[in-house]
């Protein structure tokens, strides 16, 4: 019998399992289940790792080598613009959160992250297979789930990492809160002429956002949203024309650009777990919730549910209780679910707001961007929040 049985080695996944045999010393019995077992899926896709989740994998040992390949986010600056303007002037501008202790933000290729977390995850002694888990059941005393090998596993609890579309979900008989934004993001790897200085652009247009995060040397990485029928007549138009509208976009600051990787979409959604739990079965990652990429936050709070959900396991373990226990089952709901719902529908509203192309609307949102700039005790509570280092994260984020 597994103490832990996870189904997916995603980046959540995998560092909750990892957290699990380091912070046990290989106490736990943690089997980990993917099809993709040791073929990293995340691609060229890149994610901004925050403060706080960057602290947890230093801890994990997983930091150290993926350092080297991580390009550290100095600042982050945010425009409102009509795409005809031939100016983005700067409405809010971000620079690190001192309490942090580094910069803004890293950003890392899924690939990267992937591989490192797995190399780690299996040199502490995570058990990996390359299974798919079919269904979850509850049997009071343990939770059986049976893989696409035709095998029955028991664990005192299981977690469901299995992303958006959760086998493990559905066969729990948990329902989600679903909407499509109608929306696509268009990612890829993009060279360009003049050097980013380490500076995050984000421009709010009326399509959908418009970001280049900086990647290492004259390199940047694109997220760019645009309605379904528009990204699949720019992904599907010649490649000079894909590069000039991409040109226009960004306002020419870094001059002429080349795709280096790319393109792929992804369709996006709003999607809300109605609840992260059931008997012996918590939810993490994309798993739970799925959240407007505007913000740059869908990972970071997989990896607050992972190190939330680690605490809580490892107060239970070294008592000697059940790590699969309602009372820690109840207890990890009440640490992620508003905080999740919460983030859910703050970056559901920023979509609905910037989306708006009406004069007294872009008045408003303007003036409430210009204000935050200014306003130095509001700028640092979001940095904070945003950055994991607040109040109420998980141990594994502090320094
Ligand atoms: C365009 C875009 C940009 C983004 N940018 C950012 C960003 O800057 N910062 C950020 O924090 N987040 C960002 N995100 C969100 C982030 O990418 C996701 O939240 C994150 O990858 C989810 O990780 P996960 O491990 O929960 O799920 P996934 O990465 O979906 O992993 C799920 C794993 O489960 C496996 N699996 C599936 N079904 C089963 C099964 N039945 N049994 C066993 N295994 C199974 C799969 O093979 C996969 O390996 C972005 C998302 C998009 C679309």
């Amino acid at each position: 019998m597994f103490d832990i049985a996870i189904a997916g080695g995603g980046a959540t996944g995998l560092t909750v399992a990892l957290a699990l045999r380091r912070l046990s010393g290989g106490a736990l019995r943690v089997g980990l289940f993917d099809p993709h077992k040791g073929q990293p899926r995340g691609g060229f896709r890149a994610s901004a790792l925050a403060p706080g989740p960057r602290r947890m994998l230093e801890h994990l040992g997983a930091w150290s080598k993926l350092e080297s390949l991580a390009s550290p986010i100095l600042t982050m600056q945010i425009s409102d613009s009509r795409l005809e303007d031939c100016v983005r002037s700067t409405s809010l501008q971000f620079g690190a959160e001192p309490a942090a202790g580094g910069p803004l933000a890293h950003l890392v290729f899924h690939r990267d992250l992937e591989a490192q977390l797995a190399a780690c995850a299996a040199a502490s002694g995570v058990e990996i297979f390359s299974q798919r888990i079919v269904a979850y059941s509850d049997q009071n005393h343990a939770a059986l789930v049976e893989t696409d090998a035709g095998e029955t596993i028991q664990a005192r609890l299981v977690i469901a990492a299995d992303g958006a579309g959760s086998l493990v979900r559905k066969s729990a008989g948990i329902d989600v809160l679903k909407w499509p934004y109608g929306r696509k993001a268009i990612v890829a790897t993009i060279a360009h002429e003049r050097d980013h200085l380490g500076c995050a652009t984000q421009h709010f247009l009326p399509g959908g956002p418009f970001a280049l995060l900086p990647l290492r040397g004259r390199r940047s990485s694109l997220v760019w949203t645009e309605p379904t029928d528009v990204a699949q007549r720019l992904l599907s138009s010649p490649k000079d024309e894909f590069l000039q509208e991409m040109e226009r976009r960004a306002g020419f600051q870094l001059g002429a650009f080349a795709v280096e990787e790319g393109p792929a979409s992804f369709d996006l959604a709003f999607q809300l777990a109605r609840t992260f739990v059931a008997p012996r079965l918590a939810l993490v990652g994309d798993a739970a919730h799925r959240v407007h990429p505007l913000a740059g936050q869908g990972l970071n709070l997989g990896f607050r549910d992972a190190g939330w959900l680690a605490d809580l396991i490892m107060d239970q373990a070294r008592l000697g209780l059940d790590v699969g226990s309602p009372d820690l089952l109840s207890n990890y709901q009440t640490a992620r679910r508003f905080d999740s719902a919460f983030n859910a529908a703050s970056f559901d509203l920023m979509h609905r707001l910037f989306a708006l192309d009406v004069a007294p609307v872009r008045l408003m949102r303007d003036a409430g961007l210009a204000a935050v700039d200014r306003l130095d005790g509001v700028k640092r509570f979001f940095q904070r929040e945003a950055s994991g280092v607040s109040p109420g994260s998980p141990r594994l984020f502090s320094a």
